[in-house]
């Protein structure tokens, strides 16, 4: 879709909280913040019509938005989001990881879902001005970050079937703790009979759709005992595709890694293409190439696979320990965090909050 240009630079209104969280209340919560459950003092909004492009860029206190009911994302879930962290450096500045690049997949799941693109540089300035008006809801527990989500929906009052004419877009912050608590078990994984995406579907865009249909699943996996979800290609269902939120990845016995590739029904994630540079500049031969769940258990059980790890932003690096499906089971190495998953993690992680040299300019800073 085009999208009228919209004045820059982009000028954002300030609206302070007049009643932000007490700080001994807002201290609790960031000693123990959890996932997704506290949202901090304020969210950026701002407006698109057809006739005045992007407009009405504001920071405001965070509350309840007022939605027309038959505003279109609420009948045909017109909407799509991101999810990315800023870090407190080890020098105590701020940074984001690689916003330009969730700007851009933002844009392009934009256009798959028939809603207009934003410039990435009023992606990023919004993101950007949300940790600087809520600079005091970094955690305060190790690993801890603050968590962004972007989103945009259909805000139109329309209940025919085609784009919409008005959009929102928001940005809200969550205090998030660190997933993976070093020494955490290896998670469980389920292999769903559900399909996740199929070609020509929606499974490269970030978009809630997507997450709907994996609940029934999820909820599948949860209650036969298992901590995630795992989908093959919805063709031949015997290719491993990703799990519900995060990209899969194999390590061999001779320290090579294999990765699902790109191609419409998996999400490219941030974390995994960064992972794949850093390996590859460890030395390590990454193939992006199709890999079955007949080959990873037979491999597993041979002793030629050796590690399984899941990656995204929320969680970073979690290995995977057990595969389950209804004909099969299996351990991968010793059912606990491998060598290398540990390394890789280890690697990105250094370089996100500071610690390690960023040569790829990966480490956006705001403070
Ligand atoms: C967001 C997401 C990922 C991980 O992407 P990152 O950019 O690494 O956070 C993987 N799979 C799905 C389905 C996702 O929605």
């Amino acid at each position: 879709m085009a999208t009228p240009v919209t004045a820059a630079p982009f000028d954002f209104a300030k609206v302070p909280h007049r009643a932000p969280m007490a700080p001994a209340a807002r201290a609790e919560i960031l000693a123990n913040p959890g996932f997704g459950t506290t949202f901090s003092d304020h969210m950026v909004s701002v407006l698109y019509d057809e006739a005045q492009g992007w407009h009405g860029a504001e920071v405001r206190p965070y509350g309840a938005i007022a939605l027309d009911p038959a505003a279109a994302v609420l009948h045909y879930a017109q909407e799509i989001f991101e999810g990315l962290k800023a870090y407190r450096l080890a020098d105590g500045g701020i940074a984001l990881f690689r916003p330009e690049a969730n700007a851009a997949r933002f844009n392009a799941s934009a256009e798959r879902l028939a809603m207009p693109t934003i410039p990435e540089g009023l992606f990023v300035k919004a993101v950007e001005e949300l940790v600087k008006a809520d600079k005091d809801w970094f955690p305060t527990v190790e690993g801890g970050s603050l968590y962004l989500r972007p989103f945009m929906f259909a805000s139109e009052a329309f209940l025919g079937v085609r784009p919409s004419k008005q959009y929102r877009f928001l940005v809200i912050a969550s205090p998030a703790g660190n997933y993976f608590k070093s020494g955490a078990p290896a998670v469980s994984l389920w292999v769903s009979d559900y399909s996740r995406a199929a070609p020509g579907g929606t499974g490269a865009a970030k978009c809630g759709g997507n997450y709907a249909a994996s609940l029934v699943p999820t909820a599948e996996a949860f209650s036969r005992g298992h901590d995630q979800v795992l989908f093959l290609d919805a063709v031949e269902r015997q290719w491993i595709e990703e799990l519900g939120g995060m990209n899969l990845f194999f390590v061999f016995a001779d320290g090579s890694l294999v990765t699902p590739p790109l191609g419409g029904t998996i999400l490219p994630g941030i974390t995994r293409e960064s992972l794949i540079k850093l390996a590859r500049e460890e030395g390590l031969t990454v193939r992006e190439e199709r890999y079955s769940l007949a080959q990873w258990q037979a491999d597993a059980n041979s002793g030629a696979l050796t590690e399984t790890f899941a990656c995204g932003t929320a969680a970073v690096v979690t290995p995977v320990g057990k595969v389950t499906s209804e004909r099969e089971s299996f351990t991968i190495g010793s059912g606990g965090p491998g060598q290398l998953t540990q390394k890789l993690r280890q690697r990105l992680v250094s370089i996100q909050r500071g610690e390690a040299a960023d040569s790829h300019g990966w480490v956006h800073r705001i403070a």
